[in-house]
């Protein structure tokens, strides 16, 4: 990896997201080598993913060069690399471009979709994980709308118009609502030439209310919003398969739909030689204690979606969200330095900042620890809130101007197939996708 040997430990951070991120800008100017890899060379907004899939905003708006997080610090070393193995007892990490000894190893990997296994809607579903998945998601939605135009036949019209989004949390939630506002907004102008009316999106929950990690209010008045935008809110039902235009599930409910968004589930992506059963938990996340070790090492860390830190308060970890991983990044290179400066290190305790979601054009819900609210000024919260972690100013310039136009003018000029996308079998494609 061409990484000169130092006399200083040497940390190892897999993975440049909020968590690798957040750790990485504590040890700046520490006495420590710092190597970051990531297979991407850019952070990844991901909350505001479906804004890229529905065409609000250009996906370079919510990705931020990770070389540029890290200019200007000494003894860091980025290399763009897939990590495939590790090897806990030679203290080794095997990348796709060599390999690389570490003092201290720290896993922040996050997650990716899971799909429990279902290969019909894995194969021929969309994910909404990775940049490269929501430009996908945004060029089949164009395509689709663009093939209806072709055909006579009325049923496949309506399937080519039709979205199933399966997944009630917030993804599934933010996505139906942006979506309803294209249908209201965008596409009779668009496609003038089309009954757009037609379009169905139904968001299908398996439980029996929407955004259940949030407050019983929030969810009833999300799903009253929805409803209010014409969305269809399925609960109750679990989606059971798809052959990329029937939709099947476990009641004798089912859809026709060319567009079928997989939004109900996230397995933490562990890494070969760290994959044992007795170190992982539902979900394939690392056990960790509340140092953020990993069960079993004293010099491997795990923080964010891949770490499980269960407590009384949190028996399953915590909230596979960006707060968790944001403060686990910031109180481990807290405590690495104390390693260094041979302190012992704290404990960490999370601080549960709340958590939001935004229907449409100008409502969410937003519940903090002591207040709840939801309609126009939670939307303004939730806007505020958004643009302040996204990482960099131009990209915070950038999507506010975007938002304001997209608010004045009620429109999403980012509509574009600049990448055309072929549904097939995307079981490879996913794969290639995660990697
Ligand atoms: C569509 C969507 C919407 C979301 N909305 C919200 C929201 O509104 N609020 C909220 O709090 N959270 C939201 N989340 C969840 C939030 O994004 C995650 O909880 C957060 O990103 C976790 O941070 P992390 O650092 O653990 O992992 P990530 O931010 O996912 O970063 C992991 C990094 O590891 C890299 N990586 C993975 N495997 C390897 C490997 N083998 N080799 C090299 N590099 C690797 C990846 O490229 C990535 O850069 C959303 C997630 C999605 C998908």
């Amino acid at each position: 990896m061409n990484i000169p040997q130092s006399s200083n430990p040497r940390f190892v951070i897999i993975g440049g997201g909020f968590g690798g991120i957040a750790l990485a800008k504590k040890l700046r100017d520490k006495e420590a080598q710092v190597v970051l890899l990531d297979k991407h060379n850019y952070h990844n907004f991901q909350p505001l993913l479906y804004q890229v899939s529905t065409g609000g905003l250009e996906p370079d708006s919510i990705a931020y060069p990770i070389r540029k997080v890290l200019q200007g610090y000494p003894n860091f070393y980025f290399r763009l690399a897939n990590v495939v193995e590790i090897d806990t007892v030679k203290k080794k990490v095997f990348t796709n471009i060599g390999e690389i000894n570490y003092d201290y190893l720290i896993v922040a990997t996050g997650s990716q979709t899971n799909f429990f296994g279902n290969k019909g809607i894995e194969s021929m579903g969309m994910a909404m994980k990775t940049i490269p998945q929501s430009l996908n998601l945004r060029s089949l939605i164009l395509e689709n709308f663009e093939q209806a135009l072709l055909t006579d036949d009325l049923h496949a019209r309506d399937a080519l118009m039709n979205f199933v989004i399966v997944g009630g949390g917030p993804t599934g939630v933010e996505l139906a609502g942006a979506l309803a506002e294209i249908k209201k907004g965008i596409l009779p102008k668009d496609y003038p030439d089309l009954d757009t009316r037609r379009a169905q999106i139904n968001l299908i929950q398996a439980g029996d209310r929407l955004l259940p990690a949030m407050s019983e209010v929030a969810s009833r008045k999300a799903e009253r919003f929805l409803e209010g935008l014409g969305v269809n809110v399925w609960k109750n039902i679990r989606v059971s398969d798809y052959d990329g235009l029937h939709v099947t599930t476990d009641t004798d409910v089912s859809f026709d739909a060319a567009t079928l968004v997989w939004a109900a589930g996230v397995s933490a992506v562990s890494i070969k030689g760290l994959d044992a059963k007795e170190f992982m938990c539902r979900g394939n996340r690392l056990k960790v204690n509340q140092f953020h070790q990993v069960e079993g090492f004293k010099e491997i860390f795990a923080i964010g979606d891949v770490a499980q830190m269960e407590s009384e308060d949190f028996p399953n970890g915590h909230p596979m969200m960006a707060q968790p991983a944001i403060q686990q990044g910031r109180s481990l290179g807290d405590n690495l330095v104390r390693l260094l400066d041979e302190k012992p290190m704290k404990p960490f305790v999370y601080r549960d900042k709340g958590s939001m979601a935004t229907v449409g054009r100008n409502k969410a819900v937003v519940d903090l620890p002591k207040f709840k609210f939801q309609g126009v000024f939670a939307w303004f919260v939730w806007m505020f809130v958004h643009l302040y972690f996204l990482i960099g100013f131009r990209n915070r310039v950038v999507v506010f101007i975007n938002w304001v136009y997209n608010y004045v003018r009620f429109d999403r000029e980012a509509r574009l197939i600049i990448r055309p996308f072929k549904k097939q079998n995307q079981v490879e494609r996913n794969k290639l996708m995660q990697d």
